[in-house]
């Protein structure tokens, strides 16, 4: 009897000589999520794929792609004396136009880290004196937690609990750098997280409308090694249709309880994207119901004007228009200990993957 790991080679085997044999043409391919980009590196993956195959970033990291003008916002909130700011720990570092949240922090900021959105209750409920501020940043996957905590926070009644929310939609980003045509895609690999909340219905029209094949893929260095098979068969067949992979984990229909809870507390807004721009019902805004737990509405503050980093070219590579090797300040004046942009302060970053993992040893 073959063992499992001998399974796994073969299969891997398989796929590997299938995507040689039927990518004739050249082929780009998009990971959208920040978490396959980490995969692709960690397993080696591109070094596997012939050179017609090539495989781009998009914009699937929520700390990427929040814009300097949420940072700003996030920094004049520090600012003030009543305010406690919980927040994941990846955004501390990312620069905003003048100043990080670890730059206030230093300066005496409250600023906490939490791991799940309702850590920020129990900090609220020890500090009824200050106003505790969610960064409630992420995609899909992310916010039906934060939608949950703003329940728990009615529940609990508490009255120094806001969000301030920079939520992102996957699919509106999708068809905005489509429409936008400005780096040529020939194919996505979709993210599993996200969808395991979405289902498949919002890719639909990346097949319908655009032609363009997708496929929902998992995380093993096989899940993303058949992905590409997936959709290199369909670009050799001449056919565009929305594939889903990760079926032991991606429901057709998603997760309808989640979408519930979301929809109850948040709605479709247009969302400003780095690197993109502000593309419609792209984010979500808290509902009119939950304003008072909506830190803008509740608490107006005074940002500084927002200006991007000369140099860094953050929003090319996000549209995958630009390798991070492109970037004249990568690996240079932006390292992962001192990021310039966004993309190197997360590890799923675009840039910060090609440092880690000397991506064709940093060759454009
Ligand atoms: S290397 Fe740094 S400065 Fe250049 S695009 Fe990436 S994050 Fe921006």
């Amino acid at each position: 009897m073959r063992s499992k790991a001998e399974d796994s080679r073969r299969l891997a085997a398989f796929f590997q000589g299938e995507i040689a044999r039927l990518a004739t043409r050249p082929v780009r391919l998009m990971e959208v999520c920040g978490t396959h980009t980490v995969a692709i590196f960690k397993a080696g993956i591109r070094q596997l794929l012939p050179e017609a195959v090539e495989l781009v970033s998009g914009p699937g990291c929520p700390v990427c792609v929040t814009p300097n003008g949420y940072l700003d916002t996030a920094v004049a909130y520090s600012r003030r004396g009543d305010v406690i700011i919980a927040t994941f720990g990846d955004m501390l570092r990312v620069p905003g136009s003048s100043s990080s949240l670890a730059a206030e922090q230093a300066r005496g900021a409250d600023i906490r880290i939490v791991y799940s959105p309702l850590d920020s209750l129990a900090i609220a409920a020890a500090a009824p004196a200050k106003k505790v501020i969610f960064l409630a940043v992420g995609f899909e996957t992310t916010a039906p937690t934060a939608a949950a905590t703003v329940l728990a926070a009615e529940q609990a009644g508490l009255e120094n609990f806001y969000v301030l929310s920079a939520h992102k939609l996957v699919p509106p980003a999708l068809r905005a750098l489509l429409t936008a045509g400005g780096a040529r895609v020939d194919g996505f690999l979709l993210p599993g997280h996200v969808s395991a909340i979405i289902g498949e219905a919002p890719y639909r029209f990346l097949a319908e409308e655009f032609a363009v094949p997708g496929v929902i893929a998992g995380f093993e260095p096989l899940d993303v090694l058949q992905a590409v098979y997936l959709l290199v068969k369909q670009i050799a067949a001449g056919e565009a249709t929305l594939a889903n992979q990760y079926r032991r984990v991606v429901p057709p229909d998603g997760n309808p309880a989640a979408r519930a809870v979301l929809d109850k507390v948040y709605e479709e807004a247009d969302a400003a994207w780095r690197g993109i721009g502000v593309i419609p019902a792209s984010g979500l805004a808290v509902r009119d119901a939950y304003r008072r737990f909506d830190a803008p509405a509740a608490l107006p503050v005074e940002a500084e004007e927002t200006r991007d980093h000369p140099g860094c070219r953050c929003g090319g590579v996000l549209r995958g228009e630009v390798r991070p090797a492109e970037c004249p300040l990568f690996g240079k004046a932006c390292t992962p200990e001192r990021p310039v942009g966004s993309c190197m302060v997360s590890v799923e970053g675009t840039c910060a993957a090609w440092y880690k993992y000397g991506a064709g040893r940093w060759q454009a």
